[in-house]
């Protein structure tokens, strides 16, 4: 079944799908197609219930449209969720039903990997579907697309720098990365490229290995709540959500934040926490949209230098929002979501779709 769901969430078209045979469960949300075909990927989650996959489907479908609005992307969001233990059903038959049913939708939706869902998946979904990025290399696909999520970050912290200090560079700033995973990494490159002093950490010994081996004059701090007590100019939290909360924003010693990890407010009410302490937050959806930009780049052929200049781009937006949310007086949160709704209104009208 297929139903449009304008009402209560704002969402353009939200589609149930079911297989009996392989036990395959799937929403497939679309929050906008105002710019352009959704695009977001494909979570595979075992949620406790049908009313649990469809809040998270709803919500992840509807950030995508922001995200992918503010890349610049001519692209809307969407999104979609597997419910179920992906140990247990993944399997090709079931990639290939959940590949027909995104075929099914005409390319109003192009699907990539998320949590639970990876390049291999994609490319037995792309067996069904041309409506599908995030695929192999060996594919024509973007590979891994924490090289350009990184390089994104770096340009919005080079925009927030630019704001606070008056010159876009990291040169002399300590910068605390939480989170040496794929885009810690290449972002601690970055920025001991740009001249930065590093404070990092991680919970896998593998990772604190990594920078003792690769990068030794980073200094290492036991954890993530070492890392915010530091005497840091920037944090960069770049391991889970949730990292500014209650607790860690009245004890954070950087003026500026900025990193990859997704949601990183607790919870509604953290960007004016962060704001009354003169902490400036680069909004994680928009700095950390060279990912998305990356495997976009798909679509048209995977061309690596056009996303890189795409995401290069993120400085831009960066200080084009930092800029707004002086002139309205509100958060950089508050600022890129107008701005992001500012976008899918004006183009929408150009498609004559809203
Ligand atoms: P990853 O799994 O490769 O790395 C995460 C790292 O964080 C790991 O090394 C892990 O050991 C470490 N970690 C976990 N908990 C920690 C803690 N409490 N304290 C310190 N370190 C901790 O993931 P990634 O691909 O590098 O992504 C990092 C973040 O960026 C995630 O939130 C992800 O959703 C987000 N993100 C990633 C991409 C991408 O393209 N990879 C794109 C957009 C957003």
């Amino acid at each position: 079944a297929s139903t449009d769901d304008p009402s209560s969430t704002g969402h353009e078209q939200v589609v149930f799908c079911q297989d009996t045979q392989t036990g395959l469960r799937a929403i497939i949300g679309i929050y906008s197609t105002a710019l352009g075909p959704a695009l977001g990927g494909t979570r595979f989650y075992p949620y406790a219930s049908e009313e649990a996959a469809l809040a998270d489907v709803l919500d992840l479908s509807r950030g995508m449209a922001y995200k992918n609005a503010l890349a610049g992307l001519d692209l809307g969001g969407g999104k979609a969720v597997i419910w179920g233990d992906p140990a247990q059903l993944k399997g090709e038959a079931l990639l290939r039903a959940y590949g027909r049913f995104v075929e099914s939708l005409n390319g109003r939706y192009y699907t990539a990997c998320d949590v639970g869902t990876y390049v291999a998946d994609m490319d037995v979904i792309a067996r069904e579907t041309r409506y599908v990025t995030g695929r192999s290399v060996e594919h024509g696909g973007a590979g891994d697309s924490s090289v350009l999520t990184a390089w994104g970050v770096f340009q919005g912290m080079r925009a927030a720098a630019e704001h606070v200090w008056g010159t876009p560079t990291l040169n002399s700033r300590r910068v605390g990365v939480a989170g040496l995973g794929k885009v810690g990494k290449h972002l601690t490159r970055h920025l001991l490229d740009d001249h930065a002093e590093v404070v990092a950490t991680d919970v896998d010994p593998r990772a604190r290995e990594w920078v003792r081996a690769n990068h030794p004059q980073v200094e290492l701090v036991d954890d993530a709540a070492a890392l915010v007590a530091a005497d840091i100019d920037v944090y960069a939290p770049c391991a889970l959500g949730g990292a500014l909360d209650d607790e860690t924003v009245p004890a954070l010693r950087a003026k500026v934040v900025a990193g990859a990890a997704n949601n990183q407010l607790a919870h509604p009410g953290v960007e004016k926490l962060l704001a009354d302490r003169g902490i400036l937050y680069a909004p994680d959806y928009v700095v950390n949209a060279g990912g998305v930009i990356q495997v976009a780049d798909e679509i048209e052929g995977f061309n690596f230098e056009r996303a890189k200049l795409r995401a290069t781009k993120i400085y831009d937006t960066t200080r084009q929002i930092l800029r707004l949310a002086d002139e309205e007086g509100v958060p950089p949160a508050v600022a890129a979501d107008r701005l992001a709704e500012r976008r899918m209104a004006e183009v929408g009208r150009l498609r004559s779709i809203h």
